[in-house]
């Protein structure tokens, strides 16, 4: 067993396409599987958390995370794989920065409990119940992990080896990173892998003419030209506050740039750094002006957070 890759692969508070994109390797896959033992995947095998807890520390040589922690669960398996592992890779968006569930943190608790159990229209009255960590049965107690206050990336709660940004990432960048823990060829600890140290701007095809806009507009309210900068034409693009890595692929098929690769190095906050990009446009000096022309963006904040909510500074602190 000691000669394969010992690997395992886990999903917190994430939607799968990271587990999918593994596959999106293709033919690649087999030369995994052929190079190495698969220890834990929960959506594609069995596979028994008793199975990890009974493994010696540092017994894996990668895990790879993805989805952000949002529930006990999530943050008992994210501990025992940075027990067990020598690598510990944030797997994507969600791990890396809190990612599409991190904009949970933008509510309460209590309101999503709301939303989902209570006024819920296809909800019937009468079966109106707010899951709880434990519940009384005639047999027992039934247990449930318990759902936090907020939602937590992967390094806020274990030390992080690699970051893999993307949602998901592409599956270069999964094949780049198998193949460093394969060979041995790993970058500094704490690297944003597969990724770039620029702007998805300056991979963008689309030309750029210093443009001011005087108004915004979403993608499918106007005919953008193919060829000249969306943000110029007044549709949102977080190009400009984003790392690349993915090529522009986004921009590059007509469709805005989402922020997904995080923020560029050295950025604390990704969504302050588009905040500051688009107010930088904006074609007027005029103060009633200038907030006519901002009324026009549709619900901004989770547009510059959409993947970095959990880890802005807007985030909350307290725990769990
Ligand atoms: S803002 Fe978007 S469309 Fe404009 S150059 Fe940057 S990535 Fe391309
Ligand atoms: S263009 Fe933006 S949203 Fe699209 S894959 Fe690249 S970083 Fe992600």
């Amino acid at each position: 067993m000691a000669d394969k890759l010992q690997i395992a692969i886990y999903w917190g508070a994430a939607c799968g396409g990271c587990d999918v994109s593994v596959l999106d390797t293709n033919e690649f896959i087999l030369d995994v599987d052929a190079a190495a033992d698969i220890r834990l995947w929960p959506i594609a095998a069995d596979g028994k958390y008793k199975d990890v807890e009974a493994m010696k520390d540092d017994e894996l040589d990668l895990a790879c995370f993805n989805g952000a922690v949002r529930n006990s669960e999530n943050e008992y398996i994210a501990k025992l794989l940075r027990q067990k592992s020598k690598v510990l890779v944030a797997y994507g968006s969600c791990a890396y920065m809190g990612g599409i569930p991190g904009l949970a943190n933008l509510t309460s608790r209590e309101k999503i409990l709301d939303t989902a159990y209570v006024h819920n229209a296809s909800i019937e009255t009468g079966n109106k119940v707010v899951p709880q960590p434990e519940t009384k049965v005639d047999c027992g107690t039934v247990e449930i992990p318990s759902f936090y206050r907020r939602v937590y990336r992967l390094d806020h709660v274990v030390d992080v080896d690699y970051y893999l940004p993307g949602c998901p990432p592409q599956p270069d960048q999964v094949k780049a990173v198998l193949l460093a823990v394969v060979k041995g060829e790993l970058p500094p600890k704490g690297s944003v892998v597969g990724a770039s140290e620029h702007a998805v701007c300056e991979d963008c095809p689309r030309s750029r003419n210093e443009k001011k806009v005087s108004r915004f507009y979403r993608p499918w309210e106007i005919m953008a030209d193919p060829e000249v900068c969306l943000l110029e034409q007044g549709v949102l693009c977080a190009g400009v506050a984003t790392r690349s890595g993915c090529g522009a692929r986004c921009p590059s098929s007509g469709i805005p740039c989402r922020g997904c690769y995080g923020p560029l190095p050295g950025v604390v906050d990704q969504g302050a750094k588009l905040a500051s990009a688009v107010s930088s446009i904006v074609d007027s000096k005029d103060p009633e002006e200038i907030e006519q022309i901002l009324d026009g963006l549709p619900d901004f904040t989770s547009f510059a957070y959409r993947y970095s909510a959990a880890s802005s500074l807007l985030q909350r602190s307290h725990r769990p």
